[in-house]
């Protein structure tokens, strides 16, 4: 997609405890160059401004009791009116291990829209009725716990923002990549053409454009079949 098709810039709208986790990694390499040429935006906005009392309170206690804290849905709710407008369109994200997994479909899919509103959570999560309330979907970067959602948000991001126009120098870097074609991908080599006593496939010394393809082919189906036949099943090759 050229850059004059696309008729707006994707936005992410961050909600966290800890602004200054963003960009973070993101301000560097071609990420950051997208974000100073434009290519993309980002905006954080603090959780704790709209916290309670004098202290500005996020958390409380969990009814019912037991150990640690949650994020409140008021202070929340807040934090979500404050920054994203009713008519925002954006799909609004909320990190949580107990989410659907994030897959390249989903994140193709929100690269080519507007954006994404992300709220990050702490503790041991954020009060029930806001994810209703506020319409979130919740989104797990994978099955094990980490001590908030900024870090998921950044991975989520980096891989939109891989994708926008511009940001990768080459455009066809990506087709072939791995889940692109359900799919992991192919083995990879460079110079120098022998290293430590091993040598290239031969196929990629041939030349000949078919039969390299058809080796990449080969082998990408056998890495997927060793490492992930659940993804072979997913594609109908199982
Ligand atoms: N008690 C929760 C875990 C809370 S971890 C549970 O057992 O499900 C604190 C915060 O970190 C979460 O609210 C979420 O925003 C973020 N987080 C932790 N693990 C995550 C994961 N795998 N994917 C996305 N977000 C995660």
């Amino acid at each position: 997609m050229s850059d004059t098709i696309r008729n707006m810039t994707f936005r992410a709208s961050i909600l966290t405890l800890y602004p200054e986790m963003f960009p973070g990694p993101l301000g560097l390499s071609l990420a950051g160059e997208g974000l100073r040429k434009g290519l993309w935006s980002l905006d954080t906005h603090q959780i704790r401004e709209h916290g309670i009392g004098r202290h500005r309170n996020v958390d409380d206690n969990p009814a019912g009791g037991g150990a640690g804290m949650v994020l409140r849905c008021d202070v929340l709710a807040a934090a979500i009116d404050a920054a994203v407008p009713a008519e925002d369109t954006r799909p609004r994200l909320l990190m949580s291990p107990r989410g659907r997994p994030l897959q390249q479909a989903m994140v193709r899919d929100w690269a080519v829209g507007p954006g994404v509103v992300i709220v990050c959570g702490r503790f041991e999560g954020v009060d029930e009725r806001v994810i209703e309330g506020r319409g979130l979907t919740e989104i797990s970067i994978g099955d094990y716990i980490l001590s908030g959602g900024e870090m998921a948000a950044l991975t989520l991001l980096d891989a939109c923002v891989r994708l926008i126009p511009g940001v990768m120098g080459k455009v066809a870097s990506g087709e072939d990549e791995s889940f692109e074609n359900g799919l992991l991908e192919y083995p990879h080599y460079t110079r120098p053409r022998e290293w430590e006593g091993r040598g290239l496939p031969e196929a990629l010394l041939s030349g000949d454009h078919a039969r390299i393809a058809k080796w990449r082919r080969a082998e990408a189906e056998r890495i997927t079949r060793e490492r992930r036949p659940d993804l072979l099943k997913a594609h109908g090759q199982g």
